[in-house]
């Protein structure tokens, strides 16, 4: 018999356990504020994504979704006046997403920003997030499904004393961007 073959542990289901309760009890506000879960998807991953990953076509293949479901959800976030667009200062073609004031107002007082308080309040949050990120790591790969992390586990992420620096798209970073998520980002 090998490990896949074993049952987890019961820490471990409990652990499963807790996620999917989490998740339900975030669920249920999802209808909340004329937002539908797409919608509010879009918002708290442009809070959370670094300036490389602001696009319609990142978000597309963070949510695993097509580009004209997107689309919508794009259209129907700024005719709420939570989004904006602008064309992109490199290429001046492709179009790169911003909160608006409203936008930003609008996550900081979402249910998952007031889950992550709560998982502050309990002094492990970097802890939980390294659990929860292997764990989410494995789910991935386990469906075929690419990975998005935060910038500071990319294997391109570099770092010497206060300078930071993505060697891929050889661009400077700073500590905010490090937490960032990134379409780009290859576990290291
Ligand atoms: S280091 Fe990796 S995650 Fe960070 S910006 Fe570069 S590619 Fe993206």
């Amino acid at each position: 018999m090998n490990n896949r073959d074993s049952l987890p542990s019961v820490a471990a289901w409990r652990a499963a356990h807790l996620v999917e309760r989490l998740g339900r009890h975030l669920r249920a506000g999802d209808f909340d504020k004329g937002l539908n879960p797409a919608q509010r998807e879009a918002l708290r991953y442009l809070a959370r994504a670094n300036r490389f990953s602001k696009t319609p076509a990142a978000l597309a293949d963070y949510f695993a979704s097509s580009r004209g479901t997107v689309s919508q959800t794009l259209i129907a976030l700024e005719g709420k006046g939570l989004i904006e667009k602008t064309k992109s200062d490199s290429d001046g073609r492709s179009v790169i997403l911003a909160l608006t004031a409203m936008g930003r107002a609008y996550v900081a007082a979402d249910d998952e920003t007031l889950l992550a308080r709560d998982i502050e309040s309990t002094g492990e949050a970097a802890l939980i997030a390294s659990a929860l990120e292997a764990a989410l790591r494995a789910a991935i790969r386990r469906r075929g499904g690419r990975e998005f992390g935060v910038c500071r586990t990319c294997r391109h992420f570099e770092r010497d004393g206060a300078t930071r620096r993505c060697a891929l798209l050889d661009e400077p970073l700073t500590a905010q961007d490090a937490e960032a998520i990134c379409a780009e980002m290859e576990a290291a």
